[in-house]
This record gives structure tokens, C-alpha cells and sequence, in this order.
């Protein structure tokens, strides 16, 4: 089959929830990936920083592999010898005390989510169907109806409903707004350190420290959604470590999987995740021996520290050299992680994306603004071919 046959196909008996490129990939390696024709591409997506050790790595590849001839699934009525050690390696690497394994963030979020309610009423004294969490405007979360239920995306939550009830709404970056929204019934503040599908959105400097101190005053758990910002992607192992802060449970995910296979988890506190009692919580996948096996070697990789270093060394260069660019207004982020905000009157939205695929690069525009998110196992002179494709593009000129 050719192209436009795969993508005909995918029109014709896909659900129409995505509207991709028209690239068709098959393979992929470190940060780069092949389409149907052989034509390479630069990842500077990397699956949504579900592939921050870049496609294929060797020691997952390897690991994956293993485990695959040993054993799969077992579900969590039985133990299986994958599982202790990666939930204590995954808590050491983190400084966390425990881990509740799952397989989306979403499903991640949701369990946070879930357990931050049961402590409030089993430790905090909030009366039972009271329990508040106080979340960020621009906020992404996932998609699940409760997810939603306290999305500001009028895309995301339209005609979704009828919705779950619990949730207030402040401005994120707003420290005074977060203080006055905390009741006595709130059970948690949930924030991503770095709002990611926001437009990679850094908070004041100071914010993260007083949400914690927010928190501490008030009995109130910090939750933080590190799916995206966690795993080496800003160039700490967790985004909130830049601040020296500590959340109390945190939501990781995406990269966790190694770009293998979906692995998620909440890490935090003992004595919060610890009041799920047997019977109250699960999940069939969740903890499975190949995400278990995958994770641990993901865990090793992040162990090392090579790829925090990475992102920090590589993303000042790469945001050195956005923000010189002639059309680009204004570069966000940390790390190996950009949000561009492209000058008003240079070509934005799809075109850009699609001139770019042309230039064998592969990105994701939103409005006006271009994700830069590559693998971290990028080198600098794969970013420099990516920011010059991304100049030749916003310049209109065509170089070849
Ligand atoms: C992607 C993402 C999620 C949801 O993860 P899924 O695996 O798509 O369910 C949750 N939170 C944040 C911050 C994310 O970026």
C-alpha cells in the first residue's frame, strides 16, 4: 500500500478524534523515523515526551525483549517478580515512598484524583461527598469525563457532560487566587509543575514554592501532574525538582513506557496513597510484567543522570537558537521542552507543520505556536537541522 492508500484507510475506519499529517511512519530510530516512501524524518514531537529516550532505544528494545520470552501478565492477584523492584527502584529514583502502578496518565490522574478524596474524608475529617480539589485554568489532565469535568478547553468538555462535580477553578501562576480558593473541604491542589498542552507554560518564579506553602498551611495535598514535564523532559528527573519542591503524590506516565508501551503510575507519600485498602482500587494492566520490566529499565536510564543533562546542556542551545530566529515572537519552556510563538504575520497554524514535514521534520503546531519537543538523545547537530528547517519556514524562503 502507498501513502495516500494507508491514509484513506485510516479515514475511512478510524473515529476522526485526530487529524494527522499526511505522513505515514514505519519505522523509527534514536530521533528519527522513516515513512512508507523511506523518507526520514526529525522527531521534534517525540510522542508527546512518550519518547524522551528517543525511538527504539537499545536497553529498552533489550529489556522489552527479555521479558517478553519470560512472562507477560499475570493480573494483580498474583505477585510476580518484576513488580517489587520497580516499584522500589521507581521510589528511590524519585525520593517517593510508594507506588500505585497504572497505564495512561490519564488513569494516573484519576487514581491521584481518587485517592486524594479518600484521604480528605478518612484524614483530613472532610464530610463525607464534600471533598474539593483545586485545580488550573489551561489545565490538561487527559480525557476521561471526570478529567474533563474540570477542563477549560471548551473542545475537550463541549457536549461531553453532564459533568463531576468537586473541582474549582483558578488562574494558574496565581498564587493569592489558589489561597483563596482552599476551603476546609479541599483535599488537594492539582497543578502541572509546567502546563504542557497549555503551550508549555512556566509558571512565575516562586509560584511552585508557594503552592506548597499553600498547601502546608492548610492541610492540603499538592498533587502534581508530571506526565509531560517528569523523566528528564526540563532537565530534572521531576519538573518540580528545579524548585526544590516536594508534591505530595505526583502523576508520571508517557515516558515512563519508554515509548514501548503505556506505563504510568501515582508515586508519593505513604501514608496518603497508603489509604487504598484491597478491593478499592485496580486495574488489570496496571504493573503488568512487560511495563514493569520496561519501566525498570527506564529507571536505569534516568538513574544515570545523562539525560537530565542532556536536556539541560541541549535545550539552552536549542533555546538560544529558536529565539534568535527572525518570525519567532517569543520561546517558552525549560529544558529540551519549546513552546515558539510565531510573529503575527508569518505563515502559522497547519501550513507550518505541513512545511515543515516537507523539510523532513515533523512537529506539532497549535494556533500559533510550534511544539519543540525532541528526543533527548537528539544531538546538537539534529537541532540545528530542525531550527533551520524551522527557519527556512517561518523566513517563506525554500532552501532546497
Ligand atoms: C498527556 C498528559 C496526560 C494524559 O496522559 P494519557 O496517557 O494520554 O492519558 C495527563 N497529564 C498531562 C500533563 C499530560 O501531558
Amino acid at each position: 500500500m502507498n501513502d495516500q492508500e494507508h491514509i484513506a484507510l485510516a479515514d475511512r475506519w478510524s473515529a476522526h478524534n485526530y487529524h494527522p499529517l499526511p505522513v505515514v511512519l514505519s519505522h523509527g530510530a534514536g530521533a528519527w523515523m522513516t515513512d512508507v516512501n523511506g523518507r526520514r524524518y526529525l522527531d521534534l514531537l517525540a510522542g508527546y515526551s512518550a519518547l524522551n529516550f528517543g525511538h527504539r532505544h537499545p536497553a529498552l528494545v533489550a529489556a522489552a525483549k527479555e521479558q517478553l520470552d519470560r512472562l507477560t501478565l499475570t493480573g494483580r492477584a498474583f505477585h510476580h517478580d518484576q513488580f517489587g523492584p520497580f516499584c522500589r527502584e521507581l521510589a528511590e529514583l524519585t525520593g517517593t515512598e510508594m507506588v500505585l502502578p497504572a497505564n495512561s496518565g490519564a488513569e494516573a490522574v484519576e487514581s491521584a484524583v481518587k485517592i486524594a478524596r479518600k484521604w480528605a474524608y478518612q484524614v483530613k475529617g472532610v464530610p463525607e461527598g464534600a471533598a474539593e480539589i483545586v485545580v488550573a485554568g489551561d489545565n490538561f489532565h487527559g480525557r476521561t469525563t471526570t478529567i474533563i469535568s474540570f477542563s477549560t478547553d471548551p473542545e475537550a468538555r463541549d457536549e461531553f457532560g453532564p459533568f463531576t462535580p468537586g473541582f474549582t477553578v483558578v488562574p494558574y501562576g496565581d498564587a493569592e487566587a489558589l489561597r483563596a480558593a482552599i476551603t476546609g473541604n479541599t483535599a488537594a491542589v492539582l497543578l502541572e509543575p509546567i502546563q504542557g498542552e497549555a503551550g508549555v507554560v512556566v509558571p512565575p518564579k516562586g509560584y511552585l514554592t508557594e503552592v506548597r506553602q499553600i498547601c502546608d498551611d492548610t492541610n492540603t495535598l499538592f498533587v502534581a501532574d508530571e506526565v509531560q514535564s517528569g523523566l528528564a523532559r526540563t532537565g530534572a528527573t521531576l519538573a518540580l525538582d528545579h524548585e526544590g519542591v516536594r508534591a505530595d503524590l505526583y502523576a508520571v506516565g508517557k515516558a515512563l513506557g519508554g515509548g514501548i508501551l503505556p506505563v504510568s503510575a501515582v508515586i508519593g507519600r505513604a501514608d496518603v496513597i497508603g489509604v487504598l485498602k484491597p478491593g478499592e482500587h485496580g486495574s488489570t494492566f496496571g504493573g503488568n510484567p512487560m511495563a514493569c520490566a520496561v519501566g525498570r529499565a527506564v529507571v536505569r536510564l534516568l538513574a544515570t543522570g545523562e539525560f537530565q543533562e542532556r536536556s539541560r546542556e541541549l535545550g539552552a542551545y536549542l533555546h538560544s537558537r529558536l529565539s534568535e530566529l527572525d518570525g519567532v515572537a517569543e520561546v517558552r519552556g525549560r529544558g529540551l521542552w519549546a513552546s515558539v510563538e510565531i510573529a503575527e504575520g508569518r505563515t502559522a497554524g497547519r501550513s507550518v507543520s505541513e512545511a515543515l514535514a516537507e523539510r523532513g521534520v515533523l512537529c506539532k503546531e497549535f494556533h500559533s505556536t510550534l511544539r519543540v519537543a525532541p528526543p533527548l538523545v537528539i544531538t546538537r547537530s539534529e537541532i540545528d537541522f530542525g531550527v533551520d528547517a524551522i527557519a527556512g519556514v517561518l523566513g517563506g524562503g525554500h532552501r532546497g
